[in-house]
């Protein structure tokens, strides 16, 4: 792999946004889904390593799923309260319709929320840093 170009950190609000666009937070060319929820392991364009460490997307992914599903429950809370099946079935479709529609925008915008997170905590050992690291050779 010949990553020659230098690609500078993007303001937050360009990470997430080209994370909800489905594109690599850093550079926002390349594709962060391959197919379905499958996400490629680097961009195509930067190299960026896309999930350095799974357990640190699935906090976000966690974060992206408990968000919209506490509106539903703060509907419940003030006085929305579906009565008889119909209504019922119509309140959880509401509920889940968007969350099933929208699972790769926030799985997008949980893998940019995973990448700002690496940019501010600076952990040389992550290779986020190794380039910007006063070189030490081994
Ligand atoms: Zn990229």
């Amino acid at each position: 792999m010949t990553s020659t170009k230098t690609h500078p950190n993007p303001p937050l609000k360009v990470a997430l946004f080209n994370g909800l666009r489905r594109r690599c937070p850093r550079c926002g060319e390349g594709q962060l889904f391959r197919r379905g929820l499958k996400t490629h392991e680097r961009c195509s364009e930067c190299n960026l390593l896309f999930q350095r460490d799974y357990g640190d997307t699935l906090m976000f992914m966690i974060i992206t799923d408990r968000i919209p599903i506490l509106f539903g429950i703060a509907a419940l809370y003030f006085g929305i309260h579906p009565n008889g099946w119909a209504s019922t079935v119509f309140f959880f479709a509401a509920l889940s319709v968007p969350l099933l529609a929208t699972l790769r925008e926030r799985q997008g915008l949980a893998l940019a929320l995973d990448y700002v997170l690496r940019v501010k905590l600076s952990d040389p050992s992550d290779e986020l840093h190794a380039a910007s690291l006063p070189s030490h050779s081994a």
